[in-house]
Parts: C-alpha cells; sequence; structure tokens
C-alpha cells in the first residue's frame, strides 16, 4: 500500500467517500486518490514523494502557478494582522474597486465565501429585482450545489449520473427551467411559455463542467436579446471564465454585458472566496441598502482577500502573461487534436483560452446531450495512465483540463508525449 492508500483507507472512516468534495474521489476512474503534501508552480507533490505536472489547477484558481511567492506573501503579512475581524476592511474596498474598474458592467459586487454561494445570492437577488420566480438553466452547466440549481447539473453529479439530487424539495426546483446548451430556440420555446415569469437566464458563458464546450456564435448575444425582450435578467457564473478567458473575464471576451455575474475561484487565488456582482440599480437592492437579505460571517475575509487581490493585481498589471498562456494553451490544445488525429481515435478536443478537454467520443460535443455520449471507462484508462506518467489530469471525463502561466513548454511536452503513447499502447 501506498502511504496515499493508507490516508485514504483511514479518511473513508470518517469522511463521506474519505473526500469534502465528490469529484476527488477518485471513483469514476475506479482508483483512489493521491493524498497531496504540496504544491509549487505547475506540480503537486504527494505523500509517497511522487510528482505531478498538475492539469486541475485547484479547479481554476492557480491561474499563475502554485503557491506564487507574492501570494504566498500578502497572506502571510495578513495573518499577522489577524485572521478575522467580523468588521469591515480597506482591503475589501480595494478588491471591490479593482474588480468594478475591470469588469465591464460591474458597478458594485458583494463578496462571498465560495462559488455556489454567488450563484444562489445572485438569484435570490435576480428573483428580488425582477419580482419573478422562474429560473433558466442550462443542462450540464454547474452552478454550485444550492437546492434550485440542482437539475440536470454538471461537474461531479455529471459524473456520478445524479441529474437531481436526493434531499431537495420539488417545492425548490420547480421554478428551475432546463434548456439546452447552444440552443438558442430551447430558450425561446421557455420564454414563450413563461413570458412574464422568468427571472433569468443564468448560463456558464463557457460550459466547463461537462468537459468544456464552447458556446457557438451568436449564442451568448441570443442570450442577451432574448432577456431584454422579456424582461428577465442575464446572469452569467463567470466561476471559471472570469479572469481566466482575459481580465474582464467572458463578458470582455465575447463583448456580450450580463446584468448579474458571479465569481469564485480564481477571485480567491486559492482561497475559500466567490463574489457577485451588476448593475448598480440592482445590487443597491441587496442587504442593507435593499430588501433581498445576504451575509457572510468571513465574508471578504482579510487573509482570503489577501490572496484574491494579490493575485488579480498580478493579473492586470500584466496582461502579456494572458497572451503568453493563450499562445501555449492553443500549441498544446492544437498538438492534442493532431495527436487523437493521427491515432484515428474517437475523441475530440474542445478549447478556448486556457480551458480545454479530451472527450472520448466520435461525436462534436456542443451541449449535454453529446457530452454523456462520451466513453467514461475510456477516459478512466487515459487517466490513470497519465498518473502513472506524473501528470494529474481532472479525474473525471466532465470536468475541464485547466492550464496555468507556470506551465513550462517542457511539461506541456512531456505531457502530449504521455498522451500520444497511451494512444498509440491503447490502439
Ligand atoms: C466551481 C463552480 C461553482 C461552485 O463553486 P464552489 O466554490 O465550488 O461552490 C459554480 N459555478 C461554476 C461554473 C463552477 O465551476
Amino acid at each position: 500500500m501506498t502511504n496515499s492508500e493508507k490516508i485514504f483507507a483511514e479518511a473513508v472512516n470518517y469522511i463521506p467517500g474519505g473526500v469534502n468534495s465528490p469529484v476527488r474521489a477518485f471513483g469514476s476512474i475506479g482508483s483512489t486518490p493521491r493524498m497531496i503534501k504540496r504544491a509549487e508552480g505547475s506540480k503537486l507533490y504527494d505523500e509517497d514523494g511522487r510528482e505531478y505536472i498538475d492539469f486541475v489547477c485547484s479547479w481554476g484558481p492557480m491561474i499563475l502557478g502554485h503557491n506564487h511567492p507574492k501570494v504566498r506573501e500578502a497572506v502571510q503579512e495578513a495573518c499577522e494582522r489577524g485572521l478575522s475581524f467580523g468588521a469591515a476592511t480597506k482591503i475589501e474596498v480595494e478588491m471591490a474597486k479593482l474588480i468594478c474598474e475591470s469588469v465591464p458592467s460591474i458597478e458594485m459586487i458583494r463578496m462571498v465565501n465560495s462559488g455556489t454561494e454567488a450563484v444562489m445570492s445572485a438569484i435570490r437577488l435576480a428573483r428580488g429585482y425582477t419580482k419573478r420566480d422562474k429560473i433558466v438553466k442550462f443542462a450540464g452547466c454547474y452552478h454550485g450545489h444550492s437546492d434550485s440549481l440542482l437539475i440536470q447539473a454538471g461537474s461531479g453529479a455529471l459524473t456520478a449520473g445524479i441529474p437531481d439530487s436526493a434531499g431537495v424539495p420539488e417545492g425548490c426546483t420547480k421554478d428551475t427551467l432546463s434548456a439546452v446548451y447552444n440552443d438558442l430556440s430551447s430558450v425561446e420555446e421557455l420564454f414563450g411559455q413563461f413570458p412574464e415569469e422568468i427571472a433569468c437566464v443564468v448560463v456558464e458563458p463557457v460550459a466547463a463542467n461537462m468537459g468544456v464546450v464552447v458556446p457557438k456564435e451568436g449564442f451568448l448575444k441570443g442570450l442577451r436579446s432574448l432577456c431584454d425582450r422579456y424582461g428577465a435578467l442575464l446572469l452569467f457564473d463567470e466561476v471559471i471564465t472570469g479572469f481566466r478567458l482575459c481580465f474582464g473575464g467572458a463578458q470582455e471576451y465575447f463583448g456580450v454585458k450580463a446584468d448579474l455575474a458571479a465569481y469564485g475561484k480564481i477571485i480567491g487565488a486559492g482561497m475559500p472566496v466567490g463574489a457577485y456582482g451588476g448593475k448598480r440599480e440592482i445590487m443597491e437592492l441587496v442587504a442593507p441598502l435593499g430588501p433581498v437579505y445576504q451575509a457572510g460571517t468571513l465574508s471578504g475575509n482579510p487573509v482570503a482577500m489577501a490572496a484574491g487581490y494579490t493575485q488579480l493585481s498580478i493579473l492586470k498589471e500584466h496582461p502579456e502573461y494572458y497572451d503568453a498562456l493563450h499562445k501555449k494553451a492553443d500549441d498544446f490544445f492544437g498538438r492534442m487534436k493532431e495527436i487523437v488525429k493521427e491515432a484515428g481515435a474517437p475523441c475530440q478536443v474542445n478549447h478556448i483560452a486556457s480551458l480545454g478537454c479530451l472527450f472520448f467520443t466520435q461525436e462534436p460535443v456542443t451541449d449535454y446531450r453529446s457530452a454523456k455520449t462520451s466513453d467514461t471507462k475510456a477516459y478512466a484508462a487515459y487517466c490513470n495512465v497519465m498518473l502513472e506518467k506524473g501528470i494529474y489530469p481532472a479525474p473525471a471525463q466532465f470536468e475541464a483540463m485547466f492550464l496555468s502561466m507556470a506551465h513550462t513548454k517542457e511539461e506541456l511536452e512531456k505531457t502530449l508525449e504521455g498522451i500520444r503513447s497511451f494512444f498509440k499502447f491503447s490502439a
């Protein structure tokens, strides 16, 4: 038994499934988790002294790479001053100002502790603002684990084959309407059915929790005009895309303004941070200014803010980092496509900016239905081979591959070599 296996054997006695978030369990690839001891740059190091080139990057936050010295120093300095005050601080104002000045359409922002909380709160606000109850989400999109959004959810729910979670009363989801990603007519139909009842359309501008699914030309703009036509709000769940597609996130990248946007992951640089923001007129309805209640004991925590603010400041000061990252990613995923083609493998490589996914299916993946045609057993085989080679892809088919600014050319080369040899061996 490896040290990781020993620790995991103990973990399952005390933690459901041995993990604090389902996808970490490695169940869908028929394996057990590598217990990670530390991380640096693009590498993870486990309890057995093995190292891995990491393509999970903590599920997105680590766009600068793990344990960035400036982020770490900022956190250490913040710790010196105390871990939490439960009172207003200057760093929260600096953080809010930085985001409002950088993201189109965000005039005010509220910090929370997770992406789940951010989307959940933004939906409450959209309902409070429009005085309507229904919401539209897309099958295969994941917006965290709040009750009303656990319908045909992506990520762990999709991997585990749990389309609708147990324990969610019907009353909580009766106002959640499900549409087809990349299919405007499915949204139009819902608006036709409920023209004056839909509070908002919530969407991952790039769907990154059913693997990676890129929006078709005109899809997001089409959502914008449908929302305008029917008086609904457009809510971008930018928990993954925010500060990743580019500094201004999907709104800047695609040139589509949302009314509200939710953030997480990169915004906290690895600390538990989420945020939601948007037009002043809407945000002014949030307590204590308005009647939409939302609160958090540790929201805007000074240590978490120090981490997030430092990472965002570095990204803002260095737009060239994005150029280099995108160039690296274009090259990497482009070559992955070539490898798949040369091997004649029944696979698809979806890719945008520094996000990508290798799907084991013959069909182009454009939505939930086509994503589900993936051969998850083939993905599991691939994943286990990669792990053996010291490469750490997401331990489930329906997750994104994240590239960071710390990945080197040599590491990407080694990864492509690993993929090439996997296909050669499995053919
Ligand atoms: C990760 C994620 C969430 C949930 O964020 P948590 O911090 O895990 O609660 C919500 N939406 C999207 C698009 C995500 O990728």
